[in-house]
């Protein structure tokens, strides 16, 4: 048996689009593995970054072109414009409040375009590289007798 489809709007149809667990944050994951980086990924942080570095204290954020309002691929949807606009609203306050709160609690945010992923994925991974790298070299000159 067969079951009718029922036909979806186009705001509800993006709507299902999922936000969290995309093809390119998994492959961003993946890769940062096997760079040798350790990271967590249920951590109970600001906006639950995608990807955390509890010692070097970095939190990486893939921002969906679309759910962030990428400048480079945002569109806006011509169905339900007012709701989408509040929405992209939200989310962009969303992403400063959180932004805020993790550079407060002393950690360095790292947001990349899931755009960015699918065009040069490498050049994340030594974004993200460089970034915790960087932070535990801080973290190593500021405690010189911490092991
Ligand atoms: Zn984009």
């Amino acid at each position: 048996m067969e079951r009718r489809r029922a036909k979806l709007s186009k705001s509800e149809q993006m709507a299902r689009v999922r936000s969290k667990n995309t093809d390119s944050e998994l492959a961003l994951r993946r890769a940062v593995w096997k760079e040798g980086l350790r990271y967590r990924l249920h951590t109970r942080l600001p906006g639950t970054p995608d990807i955390a570095f509890p010692g070097a204290r970095v939190a990486v954020f893939v921002d969906g072109c679309f759910w962030h309002g990428c400048p480079e691929h945002y569109t806006r949807p011509v169905r339900n414009a007012e709701f989408w606009r509040a929405k992209l609203k939200r989310n962009q306050a969303r992403d400063k409040r959180v932004d805020r709160e993790l550079d407060v609690a002393g950690w360095l945010v790292v947001r990349i375009w899931e755009h960015e992923l699918r065009d040069d994925l490498n050049a994340c991974v030594r974004r993200v590289r460089r970034a915790v790298s960087r932070r535990r070299g801080q973290r190593s000159r500021n405690q010189p007798f911490q092991t």
